[in-house]
């Protein structure tokens, strides 16, 4: 019954393993979990009512299928303020979440058989969204010893006449690797080289620990063929608001607008709302969260490094720890499986393609208390495994 371009798809691992530990805590078991990729904060106060007072105020109709303008300019401010790019409000598209912005984005730009490069270890979406295009997905490996950053002579040796174009995740999920200015130069000079477009996926922004964030759309001649990502999810902690934004090339944010128009229509109305309110109120909270992240990075990493047979290099960014467990057992799956029946969930590195086999992410959106009770039931489950 089911076509056969969506057969291609395969479940998310993150998903099923979640939803393992969530099934064995409501039978009663006491279950750790590093699973989450979301922030445990609440949203905002002000997020809040600012949705409130929209609903209250009768705000409840369709809006423009690129999204209100007050939120379009709004959008068009931060891109200016933050990332030093001059994006006008027609080169704009709010969508419902950043996972949409590049559904959208791909389904935009990709024809029948069209190479779309993609960094591995990789976020569990991009390799069916660009099946779903009927695109390929080609892997460019990155490396634990280079710290996960994307080289651009592994982009270049996987270039042929059909590459459209290349994915780009950084703070990134799930190495927490970003990707410093000087990465980003090269890769974009590849990219104006050989003509590729760039779907640029920064929805970790704010969780930039060690250095600054720069978008790869602010270097010269980049802007005119790079989609940038962003949301407010991770951000602002409102993971089930359902808000993102893309901007980019006008041709490819009309295009972007013709498949939501024709699928979901536009973004929530009243959550448009709240999404100025994000963007144009006090910054503080985002601060707040993302120092205690950082101490909780400090934490786990530490904790992490101390089991024998682990190591653990520090993320610069994200909220997740990438833990090489390979001399304790090479299949991430069975690690992680074995760990559930010790009471804690992970997800296997293995989940994230190739790269990650061998590999545990472990979120620290998790309180201090529940970090260090995980970690030190990993490792007496791991001593146990010896
Ligand atoms: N990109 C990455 C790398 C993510 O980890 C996530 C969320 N897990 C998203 C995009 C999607 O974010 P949103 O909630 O805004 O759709």
């Amino acid at each position: 019954m089911v076509s056969d371009r969506v057969k291609k798809v395969k479940p998310s691992a993150t998903l099923e393993i979640t939803a393992k530990a969530k099934a064995m805590s409501e039978k009663g078991m006491d279950i750790v979990t590093f699973g989450a990729g979301e922030p445990d904060f609440d949203t905002p106060e002000h997020i809040k009512n600012a949705l409130f007072k929209a609903v209250k105020e009768g705000f409840i109709y369709y809006t423009a299928t690129p999204g209100i303008p007050e939120l379009r300019e709004a959008i068009s401010e931060k891109l200016k303020r933050d990332n030093g790019i001059d994006y006008s409000t027609d080169e704009i598209i709010a969508t419902p979440g950043a996972k949409q912005a590049i559904y959208e984005a791909v389904q935009a730009i990709t024809n029948p058989g069209d190479e779309i490069l993609i960094p591995d270890p990789w976020w569990v979406s991009y390799v069916p969204m660009v099946q779903l295009a009927d695109g390929r997905p080609v892997f460019v490996a990155t490396h634990e010893e280079d710290g996960f950053r994307l080289k651009p002579e592994a982009i270049e040796a996987k270039i042929t006449d059909s590459t459209r174009a290349v994915m780009l995740n950084y703070p990134n999920n799930p190495t927490g690797s970003v990707l410093l200015k000087e990465d980003l130069k090269g890769i974009a000079d590849i990219c104006k080289d050989r003509g590729l477009l760039v779907i640029s996926d920064e929805v970790y922004e704010p969780m930039t620990y060690d250095c600054a964030h720069t978008s790869i759309a602010s270097f010269s001649g980049m802007k005119e063929r790079t989609i940038t990502v962003n949301g407010f999810s991770k951000a602002y902690s409102m993971t089930g608001w359902r808000l993102g934004y893309a901007a980019g090339p006008i041709e490819i944010i009309k295009a972007m607008t013709r498949i939501q128009a024709h699928s979901v229509s536009n973004t929530t109305s009243f959550v448009q709302k709240a999404g100025v309110a994000a963007l144009n109120g006090p910054q503080d909270c985002v601060k707040e969260m993302v120092e205690e992240f950082k101490k909780r990075r400090d934490v786990i990493v530490e904790m992490l490094n101390r089991i024998e047979g682990v190591t653990c290099a520090e993320p610069s960014g994200a909220f997740y720890a990438f833990a090489n467990c390979k001399s304790c057992e090479p299949d991430s799956f069975k690690l992680a499986n074995y760990l559930l029946e010790n009471g804690v969930a992970v997800i296997p590195g293995g989940a994230f393609g190739e790269q990650g086999e061998g590999f545990l992410r472990l979120s620290y959106a998790t309180s201090m208390e529940n970090i260090k009770k995980g970690v030190d039931r990993i490792e007496k489950a791991l001593t146990r495994l010896k």
